[in-house]
Order: C-alpha cells, then structure tokens, then sequence
C-alpha cells in the first residue's frame, strides 16, 4: 500500500493496485451505469455521441471500451483503433480480422505437432492419389 495521486482529480490517497481514488473510482462507476443505460436506449450511437448525450467525458468512455466494459453497435469514430491495423474498433484492442489472424497463427503452430503425431499418414495418402491422378 502507498500513497499515489489519482489520475483523474490529482488527490492523494493510499492505493492498493487503483490509478484513481475511491471517489474518482465511484464517479466512474456511475458514469459507466449511465453510458450502459443511455447506450440501451440509443444503440446507435457512437462514442462522440455516447459522450454528449450521457454528459461523460470520451476518454472515460473509451477507457471503458477498452476494458471491455462497454460495447458499442456501431464502429467507433473515436480514435479507438486496431492496433496492428489500424481499423476502426468498437471494443478492445484488436479488430476481429487480426485477432483471427493471431488465432490462426497459434493453432497452426499447435495444429503443426498434431499433424506430425497423427495426421500425416493420411495426407501422404491424399497426396499421393492426387499425384497419380
Ligand atoms: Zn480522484
Ligand atoms: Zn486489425
């Protein structure tokens, strides 16, 4: 336990693991109730306009996008990007096409030993018969 700052108001207080203060860390939880309730009722808005309709400020908005604690409909406008590609997100870090694309990368290197254990009797079969005809 130390004393730090919250990032949010500058006030000293003792921290656990928080960046903000219990106060801070409240506010926060309201504003995402609020984000969560306005964004049920107006799904179509983005974050520009999930910021001006529930009176939060975006970073806390995209903050909570980022945790994965908010989920938008639309593609954000916001500066919440993939981070390998750089393509507009509506939650976390990464679109669904690089994490895919990461997925598949690690399955092939699984998927690589599993062929070589069980798999490669058959495929010398297929390709064999492929040869042939
Ligand atoms: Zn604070
Ligand atoms: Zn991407």
């Amino acid at each position: 336990m130390q004393a730090i700052n919250c990032e949010r108001c500058g006030k000293l207080f003792m921290s656990l693991s928080s960046k903000s203060c219990p106060e801070c860390r409240e506010v926060e939880d309201n504003w995402l109730r609020k984000a969560k309730e306005v964004l049920y009722r107006q799904p179509q808005l983005d974050m520009m306009g999930l910021a001006n309709e529930a009176e939060i400020p975006i970073d806390a908005i995209e903050e909570f996008v980022r945790q994965g604690r908010l989920m938008f409909r639309k593609a954000a406008v916001a500066n919440l990007t993939c981070e390998l590609c750089g393509k507009p997100l509506n939650i976390g870090k990464r679109c669904d096409a690089c994490n895919n694309r990461i997925i598949s990368m690690v399955r092939q290197s699984i998927g690589r030993k599993e062929e070589e254990r069980v798999g490669m009797h058959s495929l010398r079969i297929n390709k064999a018969r492929k040869e042939e005809g």
